[in-house]
Order: C-alpha cells, then structure tokens, then sequence
C-alpha cells in the first residue's frame, strides 16, 4: 500500500504569497479576503506585482502601501525596467522607501503585448534585472528578490548564461530568487544542482501555481515540461471548474510534497488573489494558522 499522503508533515516551512493589484472595488474585496485569510499562516513575505509594461504603477503602490500600513505583512513590491527612465525608477524607489517598504522583487519585466513581443530598454532606462538590482541597492538598502527560471527563460542564449544572469543578479545585490511556476520536480532539483555548482548559495524559492485553467496553463508554458500525468490528471475537467480546483489544489500540495522530501522548507505560491487553494495546500503541508 502506498504510505499515507501528507500524513507526517510537521509544518516546518516558510510560506510567502503573491498577489496583483485590484482592478475594480470587487477584485480589492477579493484580494483583502484573501489577504486576512492567508495571513494567518505567518507568511515571511506578501508580494504584489507589477502590470506588464508598468501599467499598474499607481495600483500596486497602493496595494503593497496599504499592506505596509494596515498588517503585520512584510509587502514586497514588485517593480520592472519597462517603460521607465533610471530617474522615474528612483523616483518610484524613494515612495516605497518612504512609505516603510523594504522588499522589492526586481524584474525587467516584458512589453506590453500591443508592443509585440520583444523587450527595448526606455533610452535612459534599464536593461536587465541585473542593472535594476545595482540601481535600487545603490539608491536604498532594500531586501530585492529576483526571478529564476529552472527550465530557461525563452529569450536565454543557453541555459548556462541564464544561469550567469541569475548569479548577475545576486552578486548585484539581490539576497533571493523565485523561480517561474513548474510542474516537474526533477526540473526543479536538475536546476538547484546547477545553482548550487555555480557558487549560488541564496535561496531559490520554488514558485507554486495551483492550476486554475488547464488550457491557460497549457498556453502560458513555452519552456514548462507538463507532465504527462498531469495532463491525464486535468483531462475531462476544463468545463468543471469546481472539481478542477480541488484536484489542482492537491496536485500542488503533491508538488510540494515531493519538493519537501527533497529538503525543501520555503514555497512562494502564486495565489491570484484567493485563499482556498493555497490555505489548503499549506494545510496539506502540515502548516497551521498562529495566533
Ligand atoms: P532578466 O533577468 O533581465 O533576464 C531577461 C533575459 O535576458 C533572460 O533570458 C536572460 O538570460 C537574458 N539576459 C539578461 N542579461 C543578459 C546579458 N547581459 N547577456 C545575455 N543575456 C542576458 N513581469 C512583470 O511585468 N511584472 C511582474 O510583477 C512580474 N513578476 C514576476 C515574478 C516572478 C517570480 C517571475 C519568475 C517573473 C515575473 N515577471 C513579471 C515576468 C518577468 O518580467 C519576465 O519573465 C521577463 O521576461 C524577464 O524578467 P527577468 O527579471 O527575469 O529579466
């Protein structure tokens, strides 16, 4: 018989949350529902990102302003090179200085899709991640976190000068990175054996997507391997929302699981703003609510 899933995890983890800015007062609700029923579970970091090509630059300050004044949350802001001169970026630096926020997720972030695709530094801007981190770290002593990609950002040279760009980032300054969502763990643990082979010693936090839409799952993953027992798990369920949450939920605490057993105790969760598939995956993971 196979042993007991999830039976003995004692919770020892550290969970973070990400978020993106409300579009409309219902998806605020949405958000601070989720935000009050998640904090709970004593996440080291919330993050809130940031729309592609810098669209959401008021709303995000808002949200992670709003998280820093009114919750115990450390609120990260994340912030990308899109669209914005070294000095507008400074400028956005000094607000969430001012506004008591210490962690930025720094990215270069892609164009918006109007723009067709390919990224073009504003001409007094940024052109990597990496530069962002050395601005931010020379303007203020921020915590920055940064992306990682364990199965090779698409536009990468080769997966050896991806992982030249992460190292980059760090030594420029950044203390952790999380990765892109996947779904394979031996992509994951192949790509921890190269961080770790190249000197990395930072955090690579895995980034975990519970499966809301199979087929936007299937659309978004250039470079993601989709198991194909995953493809067998979600098969027949695309116009079953409900049933496909609560299986999407348990395939990712099963990700997790396995991440675990590999020595795993940090997990950054991709929440789109709601609580009952990540509250249940840290549940399943043996985390409980502290007071
Ligand atoms: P970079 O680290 O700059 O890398 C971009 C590409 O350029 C890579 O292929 C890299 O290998 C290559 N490269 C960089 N420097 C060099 C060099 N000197 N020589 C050769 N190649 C080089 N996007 C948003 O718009 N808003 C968000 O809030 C957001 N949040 C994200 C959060 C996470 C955890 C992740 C994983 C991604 C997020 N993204 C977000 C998406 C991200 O902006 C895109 O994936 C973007 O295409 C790359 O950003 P980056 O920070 O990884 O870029």
């Amino acid at each position: 018989t196979p042993a007991p899933l999830f039976a003995d995890l004692p919770g020892d983890i550290s969970v973070s949350f990400e978020f993106f800015p409300p579009k409309s007062e219902k998806m605020e609700e949405q958000l601070w529902d989720a935000i009050t029923q998640l904090a709970p579970l004593q996440p080291g970091f919330v993050s809130v990102t940031y729309g592609a090509g810098g669209t959401t630059r008021e709303r995000t300050h808002a949200t992670v302003a709003r998280i820093a004044r009114e919750t115990a949350l450390v609120a990260a802001a994340h912030l990308t090179c899109v669209g914005a001169s070294k000095d507008e970026i400074a400028e956005i630096a000094d607000q969430y200085w001012d506004a008591g926020v210490r962690h930025i997720v720094a990215l270069r972030g892609d164009p918006p899709p109007a723009d067709g695709g390919r990224f073009v530094p504003h001409p007094e801007g940024y052109a990597s991640a990496a530069d962002l981190v050395a601005g931010l770290k020379a303007r203020h002593d921020f915590d920055i976190s940064v992306a990682a990609y364990p199965e090779v950002h698409p536009e990468a040279l080769s997966a050896e000068a991806d992982l030249d760009n992460l190292k980059r980032k760090l030594d420029a300054g950044a203390t952790r990175a999380i990765t892109q969502f996947f779904f394979s763990t031996d992509a994951y643990f192949r790509f921890l054996d190269k961080v770790l082979a190249a000197g990395i010693s930072a955090p690579i936090l895995p980034g975990i997507m519970p499966v809301t839409s199979f087929a936007a799952i299937r659309r978004m993953s250039a470079n993601t391997e989709i198991p194909a027992e995953m493809e067998r798990l979600f098969d027949g369920l695309d116009e079953r929302p409900g049933p496909r949450a609560l299986i999407a939920a348990v395939a990712a605490a099963d990700l997790c699981n396995r991440l675990y057993a590999g020595g795993v105790r940090d997990f950054h969760f991709y929440t789109l703003n709601k609580h009952e598939q990540t509250y249940a995956i840290c549940h399943l993971l043996g985390l409980r609510p502290q007071p």
